[in-house]
């Protein structure tokens, strides 16, 4: 519908999740039954820059998070490897609480050139404010970013009030928190996220839920300085979700701030690849 729009932005997918080959489809299944969501598609790097061609997204954000610490390591490296396979790859590292080896897979983290670190509160069964989440965050504050899957009522892993909790211990640390601070705790997210300096959301698995008067609520509530696009791939496609944003009629520098230039900024990013 909007295709006319797409070419004359610069496009980066703050937010992709990719698996090796061989688990994809079933890492994928494994998702959608998570949140009782269908796919979009199966989430290899390939389905990945197929989705994003179709729109011209420049750069991607991607990560996969270990549901256990004997997986940290090796999710590292497929990231890295696929970052080098695919130079339009911005790849973030995984840790988990519990790993007894936090240090040493931090430094193979820099080590592989990955950007920043991706927790997902509600997979890996630990809260964003426990104790042993606080072993990460102490390490990585004035360091690396970290993305952070926030919201689902479900669960008391991941909640927006969170999100200000380990803001207020660790202002210095900058956090994106994914879905707008909160998946299907979107109300509570505006309340407790926006505003907080050095934390960015994302309007990944949202504007679909939200529709576009709220969705447009949201990003002015947390100000468009602050919105990165993405589409949590492979839950949605990019063209799906910017033709979503493009419904909300906002400028053409606005939404180009939201595609690319905030999230350029954040990691100090001088020139897409
Ligand atoms: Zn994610």
């Amino acid at each position: 519908m909007y295709s006319e729009n797409y070419s004359e932005y610069e496009i980066i997918d703050a937010h992709a999740h990719i698996f090796p080959h061989k688990i994809a489809d079933a890492a994928t299944v494994n998702i959608g039954n998570f949140y009782d969501l269908p796919m979009h598609s199966s989430g290899s790097s390939e389905r990945l820059v197929e989705h994003g061609n179709e729109v011209g997204v420049k750069m991607y954000l991607v990560c996969s998070t270990a549901t256990s610490p004997h997986q940290v390591n090796a999710i590292n490296k497929f990231i890295a490897k696929e970052c080098e396979k695919y130079p339009s790859f911005f790849g973030l590292g995984t840790l988990h609480p519990d790993s007894d080896k936090i240090d040493d897979e931090l430094a193979d983290i820099k080590n592989f050139g990955l950007h920043g670190i991706k927790i997902h509160p509600d997979f890996q069964k630990f809260a964003m404010d426990s104790k042993q989440a606080y072993k990460i965050y102490e390490r990585i504050e004035g360091d690396l970013p970290i993305l952070i899957h926030c919201g689902d009522s479900r669960y008391k892993f991941s909640s927006p009030k969170m999100v200000a909790t380990i803001h207020r211990d660790f202002p210095k640390m900058k956090i994106i928190a994914a879905h707008f601070g909160g998946y299907s705790q979107w109300d509570e997210a505006a309340q407790y996220v926006a505003g907080l300096d050095n934390v960015r959301v994302d309007t990944s698995s949202s504007t679909k839920f939200l529709g576009k008067q709220k969705t447009k609520k949201m990003i002015e509530t947390y100000g468009i300085e602050n919105c990165f696009f993405g589409s949590d791939f492979p839950m949605w496609d990019q063209k799906s979700e910017l033709d979503r944003l493009f419904e909300l009629n906002l400028t053409h520098e606005q939404y180009q701030k939201i595609f690319a230039e905030n999230f350029k900024s954040f990691f100090n990013i001088h020139k897409v690849k």
